[in-house]
């Protein structure tokens, strides 16, 4: 019996080591794409001069919007940047798999063999990169002309505006690992919040409500749950003071009802995972100043946009998982 329990034991400790380990060695692996990515970057970057966090921000921009849908293939290399067969080689080109520079350049294929090996491989991140720079660089190297770039491209502003916004993060903190989070409150301060999401009423003043209440007392900071941009901060009826933050997972974070702002705040400002943006407050419902129609709350909404649509998903695992995170890094 005794033996039976020892064997148990010890198929339960070489458990937990095998996930620790396979938790470490992804880190790394993590870490080691991040490596890749940003010397792939700066490697277009000194051909091209584009700077490397208008290319990190258009590829990052690319491998969200394949995660978020069904009808484009998952990225398989290190870069996200997804082209058509038909606009890698050329609307016209008899062959949508071609590889050849000189027949897609005759096609207008936007296609390029950036590592020089003689082909344009649309499963080659450095062509595939390449290309998009080459694209941009029709209009130019600074911002207003990459702009323009981007705008031609996609022909649509809000993700002109998501991709910028990336870009603007990226150079702040000058590298592309930013995927910490934290709990929108203190963890010691004291709070409840139950899951409903979708339930059919709350004090987010929409159909369904679209996202999670917080419960703590007035003037409670609220802090920023990751890094991002703050894409708009102001007073909307139902809302009340609230901000809205952007990541770089083309996340939009909603956080509503506040007592009033941070100081100094504002709109394109960039934070970072606890960055103090305001205080809990019930404040909605009325004119700007309206306050005090319900219990004071940090609504917190979570939207995700695809490249032509955004929609609202539960932000309640989200908000259990940073605040269980936070703890262990706390801890250590
Ligand atoms: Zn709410």
């Amino acid at each position: 019996m005794k033996s039976l329990k020892a064997v148990i034991g010890f198929l339960f400790l070489s458990l937990v080591l095998t996930v620790d380990l396979a938790s470490a060695a992804e880190q790394e692996q993590e870490q080691d794409i991040y490596k890749k990515r940003m010397d792939l970057y700066t490697q277009v970057e000194a051909v091209t001069q584009i700077p490397w966090y208008y290319l990190a921000a258009v590829d990052q921009y690319e491998r969200n919007v394949r995660q978020a849908r069904k009808d484009l293939p998952k990225a398989e290399g290190i870069a996200g940047i997804y082209f058509k067969p038909e606009e890698w080689a050329g609307l016209l080109n008899p062959n949508p798999e071609d590889e050849n520079p000189v027949s897609i350049q005759f096609f207008n294929g936007i296609g390029f063999d950036g590592n020089g090996d003689g082909k344009a491989s649309r499963k080659d991140d450095e062509d595939v990169v390449h290309a998009f720079a080459q694209y941009l660089l029709k209009y130019g190297t600074d911002h207003e002309n990459i702009k323009i770039g981007l705008w031609s491209y996609y022909k649509r502003d809000k993700t002109v505006g998501i991709i910028i916004g990336k870009a603007m993060i990226y150079k702040h903190f000058g590298r592309l690992d930013l995927d910490t989070h934290v709990f929108p409150l203190p963890l010691r301060s004291i709070h409840s919040y139950n899951n409903t999401w979708g339930d059919a009423r709350g004090w987010g003043g929409r159909r369904i409500h679209e996202g999670t209440d917080i419960f703590a007392g007035y003037g409670v900071p609220v802090r920023a749950t990751g890094y991002g941009i703050v894409e708009m901060k102001g007073w909307n009826k139902y809302g009340g003071w609230r901000v809205g933050i952007r990541d770089i997972n083309n996340t939009y974070h909603y956080y509503a009802h506040l007592s009033g702002f941070a100081k100094d705040l504002k709109a394109g400002q960039i934070v970072e995972p606890g960055t103090i943006i305001g205080g809990v407050g019930s404040s909605g419902y009325g004119p700007p100043g309206t306050s005090g129609k319900f219990p004071p709350h940090l609504h917190y909404g979570m939207y995700k946009d695809n490249g032509y649509t955004e929609w609202s998903f539960d932000p309640y695992p989200h908000l259990k998982i940073w605040a269980r995170k936070e703890r262990a890094r706390l801890k250590n």
